[in-house]
């Protein structure tokens, strides 16, 4: 139960995936003080400016608080057996693969855990997937591909002690604040070197010796081109590449033509003489962090783009070393711990694929009545499959897709033709819930409780510091009464969220001999009192120092991987359009937008142009103009930036329905995706701008 008025309850922040620890001291009736914890190893008391005001956004403004069946307040008991039952049917008449839930890093673990089981165990289906196949699951796929398992092998702790850190597709300074503090504080005490790439001039930018604008979508050409200087250079560490790296057939033959500096200059469309110290910094510094985000993961090409990154790392040797890693920085704050239990279509769990002995193995440990046996459909695969009729049944957990997936209106009419949508939320109204039979209250934070996973593999809880209002419930105890209602009654019984973790650690151990970094064997026979005192862990230790990477040979793989074809502008789309998040909101601002003081930062939806661009279109600054692409059209107002490149316009994630009429993004983008993660493509959409 919450702690009472007055008492300081150390919990962890509902956003970023930095994963920072609040100390939030309830005040009054929903209203709570917030500071950093400063016994935090995430952030030492550190907060940015959206975890500073998370006590103006613990209010009932908006939220749902009672079952409601379409506009009719419902009771839990009717509402639940309503869900079961139709789940059941549409599985009894079309198959497994006819249902689906679609999940969100928002989930706690262990509202994930029992998600996942009973999809991929009971139901017999993979068809869940979650909002972080947007956000890192390139990431995922680039690390599995490398080192066998999805491993992040650093720490925040590496940034201290690097000597030079790189920051790929990366607004740290808006997007994980904290990280970014950090980074500047070693650059203070230490002199550490910071190069930034990024098309975009941005805040980042500001604090750093170095930034390469390049072109979008050149990221391969870059890390082969830097990779074929060091190997020109006799700055390969074979020593480290001959033990613990297979490096495949023609690797080298292939970086030796076509990768040049001047090539590889014009492929970036870069100054070939920025380019060059840009070389000499990374080889005159073997202490590398290479911390990469959205710029990276959010690409078409995004997983070639992750492992060419890791190349460069393999290839030097700067791995399971201190102060030199590829570090994947997380957008969400339990995208981890997602990863973690298999709320992926396209994990298990336990960080196992679908091999079969890995489906034998998480059966026996279920005792699965109906184990999935193959990856289940991906986000915008699935939602593809709703509009096609194929899914018949969707449950929507604690995510906004009608805003933020790709193409967003096909999207919604998806959810109209859908014969049965669950949406379990903490809001009562999003632009998803509309489409919504039934709407189930969810817990929110400061009333949850349970575990989260940050971006460096720290475990922290949340812990509930409010009660649960109306008749909100938490997320695995709504997913366990429908499965105990579809007929799963002993497999579901878990009463308190410990029990539900000590589950999912020791499943983690589960006849896996070790093989597996993610190993909680040491967290599965935790009481409950432990659980509740449970201070931060990071698991897996220090990932790959011992120069053993989980793959069947023991080493890491570096990838053969080329540079797609850069598309040249189109006569209709003359311009390229780039997204991403403002400083103080976050995602369809469901929370954020409660606290006035963080809309003081952009109050509104802006287009950021090059001026040349604005002026050949006759725009000035502040006017409203309509973007469009070849997937829909929104209104923003205009804003001249330098730091856009020609040619490259922006547009911020965070405007739904429910706030403004324009400034939808989510209506622009393209429903591409990356081959192997199935990860959209946000960052480079064919355009068109013109005065409203
Ligand atoms: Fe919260 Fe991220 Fe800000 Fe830390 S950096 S306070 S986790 S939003």
């Amino acid at each position: 139960s919450p702690e009472g008025e007055g008492r300081t309850v150390r919990t962890t922040c509902a956003y970023c995936g930095v994963g920072c620890g609040i100390a939030a001291t309830p005040t009054g009736a929903r209203e709570v003080a917030i500071r950093g914890d400063d016994a935090h190893p995430a952030n030492r008391g550190s907060l940015c400016s959206k975890g500073t005001h998370l006590g103006e956004t613990v209010g009932l403004s908006g939220r749902l608080l009672h079952p409601m069946i379409g506009e009719r307040r419902a009771s839990w008991d009717k509402a639940l057996d309503l869900v079961a039952k139709r789940f059941k049917d549409t599985i009894a008449r079309h198959g497994p693969d006819s249902v689906a839930f679609y999940v969100s890093g928002q989930l706690l673990t262990e509202d994930y855990y029992v998600a996942n089981k009973l999809m991929k165990g009971f139901i017999g289906s993979a068809n869940i997937d979650t909002n972080s196949r947007l956000c890192m699951s390139s990431a995922v796929a680039g690390h599995n591909r490398a080192f066998g398992e999805d491993v992040v092998p650093a720490s925040y702790a590496d940034l201290d002690e690097a000597d030079l850190v790189v920051l790929v597709g990366s607004n740290t300074a808006w997007c994980h604040p904290v990280v970014y503090q950090r980074i500047q504080a070693a650059r203070a005490a230490r002199g550490t070197r910071l190069v930034v790439i990024d098309p975009r001039r941005t805040e980042t930018c500001e604090g750093a010796d170095l930034h390469l604008p390049l072109r979008p979508g050149s990221d391969v050409a870059l890390m082969n081109g830097l990779l074929a200087w060091l190997a020109e250079q006799g700055l390969v560490d074979t020593a480290f590449t001959d033990r613990h790296v297979e490096v495949p057939e023609g690797f080298w033959e292939h970086l030796a033509t076509g990768h040049d500096l001047w090539t590889t200059a014009a492929t970036c469309d870069l100054d070939p003489a920025l380019l060059r110290r840009f070389y000499e910094m990374f080889a005159a510094h073997p202490r590398t962090v290479t911390l990469f985000s959205q710029g990276v993961n959010q690409s078409i090409r995004g997983t070639d783009q992750v492992n060419a990154i890791i190349n460069v790392h393999l290839a030097t040797g700067r791995i399971g070393r201190p102060g030199a890693a590829p570090f994947s920085i997380t957008g969400q704050p339990n995208a981890m711990g997602g990863r973690e239990v298999g709320g992926l279509a396209s994990t298990l769990a336990a960080h196992m694929d679908f091999a079969p002995d890995n489906v034998a193995r998480v059966g026996r440990f279920w005792a699965a009545p109906a184990m999935a046996t193959k990856p289940g459909l991906k986000a915008v695969d699935l939602f593809r499959a709703i509009g096609e009729g194929r899914i018949k049944a969707l449950w929507i957990m604690a995510t906004n897709p009608a805003v933020s997936l790709p193409d967003a209106g096909t999207v919604r009419a998806a959810l109209e033709k859908c014969p049965f949508v669950v949406v379990s939320d903490v809001v009562a109204n999003t632009d998803t819930s509309v489409h919504a039979d039934v709407r189930l209250p969810a817990a929110a934070w400061g009333e949850k409780d349970g575990t989260v996973t940050n971006s460096e593999r720290t475990v922290s809880r949340q812990r509930p510091f409010m009660a649960l209002p109306g008749e909100a419930r938490p997320d695995w105890w709504i997913v366990k009464e429908v499965a105990r209602r579809m007929g799963w009654r002993s497999a579901f019984a878990y009463d308190h969220p410990a029990e539900i973790w000590r589950e999912h650690a020791r499943l983690t151990a589960y006849q896996n001999e070790g093989s597996r970094v993610l190993d909680l064997h040491d967290k599965a026979a935790i009481g409950n009192a432990a659980y509740d005192a449970m201070e931060p862990f990071r698991w897996g230790g220090a990932p790959f120092a011992d120069g053993r990477f989980p793959t069947p040979s023991g080493r890491a793989r570096m990838l053969r991987v080329g540079q797609m074809e850069l598309q040249a502008p189109l006569a209709d789309w003359p311009l390229t359009l780039n997204t991403g998040r403002y400083r103080d909101q976050w995602h369809t601002m469901t929370r954020t937008g409660l606290a006035p003081k963080l809309a003081r930062h952009r109050e509104e939806p802006l287009v950021e142009v090059h001026p040349a661009d604005a002026a050949a279109l006759g725009l000035a600054d502040g006017d409203l103009a309509s973007v469009s692409t070849p997937q829909g059209q929104s209104t923003f107002r205009v804003m001249l930036s330098d730091g856009q490149r020609p040619g490259e316009i922006f547009t911020p994630i965070h405007w739904t329905d429910q706030v403004s009429t324009g400034g939808r993004t989510g209506l622009l983008s393209r429903p591409l995706v990356d081959p192997h993660s199935g990860q959209p493509g946000f960052k480079s959409t064919p355009a068109a701008l013109a005065r409203v």
